[in-house]
């Protein structure tokens, strides 16, 4: 991994984190970790997600309202630290001081980045958006000192070393996003662009 790594150009587009969701936050991550804390320390984890939609701006939104999710009905919303749009812009929601709900079991050391589209096969298939993808990844590897193997799919959270759930109905919870299989991919292209 190269020790200096340039930051890739970032649009900023913080959705409201006010003291509230700050306060949700803290709970959340005491109820699911035992970490009485909104704050990230010290990330070990990069997880990659797609959107299942098209949208930047729905998903910005989906983010921004601070609602109980539909899956799990709890506070505080879902959100992400990333979000790089179809054309490959990156757009940072929320800093990286702060944790976000984006998988269960690893919020409270994972930082999030969704790739707008409706499959992986999409996302691995845009050119810009992967080459986005590929440079705010080793980036934040290099800040963070993160190895290739803590950088994972939503779909591989259970498997994550560093995967905790105290709530027992969550323990095995997952979902499909970022294959595997893609991750493989993934993994070995951002290995050989660090050469
Ligand atoms: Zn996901």
């Amino acid at each position: 991994m190269l020790a200096d790594v340039p930051p890739p150009p970032i649009h900023q587009d913080p959705i409201p984190y006010p003291v509230q969701r700050k306060r949700d936050m803290r709970r959340y991550a005491e109820r699911h970790y035992g970490i009485a804390s909104f704050r990230l320390e010290g990330p070990k984890v990069i997880v990659q997600h797609d959107t299942a939609n098209d949208s930047y701006r729905a998903t910005w939104n989906t983010f921004a309202a601070n609602v109980p999710d539909p899956e799990l009905h709890e506070r505080p919303g879902t959100c992400t630290h990333f979000v790089i749009d179809a054309d490959g812009t990156i757009h940072q929601l929320v800093p990286l001081s702060l944790m976000c709900r984006h998988t269960v079991g690893l919020n409270h050391t994972a930082i999030g980045i969704e790739h707008v589209g409706r499959s992986d096969a999409q996302v691995m298939g845009n050119r810009r958006q992967l080459r986005a993808s590929l440079r705010l990844t080793r980036w934040l590897q290099a800040r963070f000192g993160i190895a290739t193997e803590h950088v994972i799919g939503h779909s591989e959270s259970l498997s994550s070393p560093y995967h905790r759930e105290r709530v027992d109905r969550l323990k095995r919870q997952t979902h499909g996003d970022m294959s595997r299989s893609t991750m493989t991919r993934y993994r070995r292209m951002l290995e050989r662009d660090a050469r």
